[in-house]
Order: C-alpha cells, then structure tokens, then sequence
C-alpha cells in the first residue's frame, strides 16, 4: 500500500492539476494506491473522470458522532457518502497539533467501522519518548486504545509514524522502522490471532521520498508507506509507488 497524505494541500482545482499529472504505467498492478485529500476537495477527487480506478481515496479525520453541534468537523458518514473508502485516524498532527487523545482515537475507529471506512491508524513516538527509550510503551499504548475499537471482521491498516520524522527530513533507519513494526505485530498477533494480524497492513511513515522508499519498502515488516510532502507531486508520487516493486 502506497498512501499520500495531502495534508492541508491541493484544493479541487490543484487536486485535477496532480491527477493530469500522474501516470501509474510503471507501477506494478499488485500497488494499492489511496490518497487523503483535504475534505473539500474529497467529493471532486472521488467522482474525477482521469483518477485512475486504482488510487482509492480517504479522508484525513473523522469525528466519532455522526451528526451533531460540532463546527468545523465531518463525520464518518460524509466522508462515505461522497466516495470515502479509509479514513487516516490519530495522525500525529491531529495527536499533537489538536491535541487528539488515545480515547478519541478509539471512538473515530468505531465510527469508521460503522460507516463501512477502513481505518489506518497512526501511531508512534516524539523525539523525546524515542530518546527516553519509550518507543514501544508509546506505540503499544496507542495500538492498544485503537484494538480496543477493532471488530471481529473488517480491515484495518496501520501507519507507524515517528513523530520526529514527519516533514522534518529525518528518516527511521530500515532497521528501526523494521524493529517498531515487529512490536506492533506481535501485540497483534497476541490481540488478534497469527492470521487475523497476518492480515494487518503496517506501514511506514515519516520523510518518504523517492529515494529512499525502495530500502523503506524492502525493510522487514513494512508493508507499504505513508507518505506526506513527497506525495504533493504526481511525479515523485509515481516514483514511490514503483519503488517497491
Ligand atoms: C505524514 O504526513 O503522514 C508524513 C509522513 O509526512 P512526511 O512524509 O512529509 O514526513
């Protein structure tokens, strides 16, 4: 699974402008592409006619009721009506920016599942926790709030994400990215069973570019990435996307 997180980038007008721009011909068909636009520019994205059938596409959060007095928020099932397939829950933006808790994490898992959104749960850990030696107290902590919310069917994705290598250019070794999503799946498989957790697509996410996403790709254990300022451009997009091929 390649995934872009558009961030608040690319309205309607830029978003068609990217897809002109992409062409997926060297990029295996076996390549699960999904991009996260910004809500506004969800509904255009989904219904444009040059968006490649393949690059499925998700909104960026959720709240976890589905309708009510909160301003500024979409719920789950918006983002389903207007195409939505996977919702991003628990970026470290929305942990850290907006100050997101492990509780609220688990209730927009929830709300996912209940609208038919496949959830991709981000977890992972500040500069400070890694120095600390905390990394697997924090992801674990994390995973286990969002595994309190899983169903006994249903497809859930998730993003290990060190907070200090999100749009900072600093890159998690192949090793430590390696290291992190062996934690993960083995409380999954503790959780969840060997073949459930088997099926739990856990990618990588932090400074992804084109050159270094093939050694990323290749790591033990990731099995896909997130990528977030180098999936702005439909070129360096592509070139990602092929990389693990
Ligand atoms: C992200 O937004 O999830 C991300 C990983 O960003 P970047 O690739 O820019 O570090």
């Amino acid at each position: 699974m390649i995934a872009g997180n558009w961030k608040m980038h690319l309205g309607p007008a830029e978003a068609r402008t990217f897809l002109e721009g992409l062409s997926l011909g060297d990029v295996p068909a076996q390549q699960e592409l999904l991009i996260f636009p910004p809500s506004v520019t969800l509904a255009s994205l989904v219904a444009d006619p040059s968006r490649p059938a393949r690059v499925q596409v998700g909104i960026q959060n959720i709240h976890w009721e589905d309708q009510g007095a909160f301003t500024g928020e979409v719920s789950a099932g918006m983002a389903a009506e207007v195409g939505a397939t996977f919702a991003l829950i628990g970026h470290s933006e929305r942990r850290h920016v907006f100050g997101e808790t492990d509780e609220e994490v688990s209730l927009k898992v929830t709300a996912a599942y209940r609208h038919g959104l496949v959830p991709v749960v981000c977890v992972g850990e500040t500069l400070e926790e890694r120095r600390a030696g905390r990394v697997d107290e924090v992801i674990l902590r994390q995973l286990d709030a969002a595994l309190s919310a899983f169903p006994a069917q249903g497809r859930v994705l998730l993003a290990y994400e060190p907070v200090w290598a999100i749009g900072t250019g600093e890159t998690a070794t192949p090793q430590d990215a390696s290291a992190a999503h062996a934690t993960l799946r083995r409380r999954l498989t503790d959780a969840l069973g060997v073949a459930k957790a088997r099926e739990v697509a856990i990618l990588y996410g932090g400074s992804v570019k084109p050159a270094n996403a093939a050694e990323l790709l290749d790591a033990t254990d990731v099995d896909g990435v997130l990528v977030g300022g180098a999936s702005l451009d439909p070129e360096s997009f592509a070139r990602i996307a092929s990389a693990g091929s």
